[in-house]
């Protein structure tokens, strides 16, 4: 029973609560929750300034008790009934408003998590050789990303342009990219900052994490392999990544976490797991509204604790906003891969979808939605939300 009387399996119902920043027309920016098909203003709902500005940032600062004690006057807000008619006018129907950027984005990291992706990967761009590098078991590895060019959800994605060398060309050309690709990743959220030298212990994650969103790590896959040797990922990647308009604050995934797949070989002990610090979260792949893949998040071999403990570990710093990606979420077979590259065996393969049209990679016009649901109590499930982009010519107006 809540505010708005929610069915019992509602994917938005009270043991979700997902943050965000809503406006509505000619008002500014501020945090609310969502619920059901709504959205709570919790400025006014909380008399609480932490949530009147335009972004997570101060609320996510305060740490995991704050986030506690707010998450529950949420849920008494909306299922007491006494408190019902001071709730339902601050309900604003999410067709009313319009979703932001959710956060400050500090820096950003993207990793490589997930064994079946990088093997898949490692077998196109290396054939001959190991599908994974000899370090790959080792660390989960990662790169620095462009916190600048990340976007909400929905934002217009243009084609980037570069420089890639043609199959069998002597040289390289430029141009838009042709080999336009997604990669379905989860990305985590950081809340509570660390200081300059002092790692995040693997079993500190969640004294440190906010939640996390989904994210589209928009790659062009010509541009990457023509760029990416010997310092790894740059322009292929940088143009664009999109998160979903929605956090996931850490104490509503308390029934996904699992234990991760089995490790061989062991990694070094500042890499030891604390507990099961998997997360068993099913993605869901569209392309132009056709599933075309369900990613398992469960599969993936490094968890985001591990993540956030390799990232420190020499001693870098992490601030309230820094965000980082799993890394391409594939399972072991093709209907979870988590990218074109890999569902259409570098091209190899189209993909033919229900309405009859064939794709490789994207093509201007192309959407690609993900979105993900995690297992809440009781049975029920809890959705992530969803990332959707429309790739647009390269230089057209968004
Ligand atoms: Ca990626």
């Amino acid at each position: 029973m809540t505010a708005l009387d929610l069915p019992q399996d509602s994917l938005y119902g009270v043991d979700n609560l997902p943050y965000g920043v809503f406006s509505r027309p000619g008002e500014t920016p501020r945090v609310g929750v969502r619920v059901g098909d709504h959205v709570l203003d919790l400025a006014p709902a909380l008399d609480d300034q932490d949530f009147r500005g335009p972004t997570l940032n101060a609320f996510m600062a305060r740490g995991r008790d704050r986030r506690r004690r707010v998450r529950d006057d949420i849920r008494r807000l909306l299922t007491e009934p006494r408190q019902r008619g001071r709730v339902v006018p601050l309900l604003h129907p999410l067709r009313t408003v319009r979703l932001h950027l959710p956060f400050d984005v500090g820096d950003y990291v993207d990793f490589y998590a997930s064994e079946h992706h990088a093997a898949n990967l490692g077998r196109m761009f290396r054939p001959g050789s190991e599908p994974l590098t000899p370090n790959w078991k080792h660390l989960p590895i990662g790169y620095h990303g462009r916190s600048g060019t990340v976007v909400v959800s929905g934002t217009p994605v243009a084609r980037p342009r570069g420089q890639y060398r043609p199959p069998g060309a002597a040289a390289p050309v430029f141009g838009p990219s042709q080999r336009l690709d997604i990669e379905a990743e989860v990305g985590f959220v950081v809340g509570t900052g660390s200081p300059l030298g002092q790692p995040v212990p693997v079993g500190a994650f969640t004294d440190h994490v906010f939640g996390l969103c989904l994210l589209n790590d928009w790659s062009a896959r010509d541009l990457q392999s023509w760029e990416y040797v010997p310092l790894g990922p740059f322009l292929g990647k940088s143009s664009a990544t999109s998160v979903s308009p929605w956090v996931v604050p850490l104490e509503a995934l308390a029934y996904a976490w699992t234990g991760p797949p089995e490790r061989s070989p062991e990694p070094l002990a500042y890499l030891a797991d604390a507990g099961p610090q998997g997360l068993d979260l099913g993605l869901e792949v569209r392309l132009n509204g056709h599933l075309v893949s369900r990613p398992p998040y469960a599969a993936m071999y490094w968890t985001p604790a591990q993540m956030l403990a390799h990232m420190t570990v020499n001693g870098a710093s992490t601030r309230t906003g820094d965000l980082y990606g799993s890394g391409t979420v594939s399972g072991p077979d093709e209907t979870g891969y988590g990218s074109l590259i890999e569902l259409t065996r570098n091209g190899e393969q189209p993909l033919r979808l229900p309405d009859g049209s064939i794709r490789t990679f994207l093509e201007d016009g192309d959407e690609i939605t993900i979105s993900a649901t995690a297992p809440g109590p009781g049975g029920i499930r809890i959705g992530l939300g969803e990332v959707t982009g429309r790739i647009t010519s390269p230089g057209e107006g968004t």
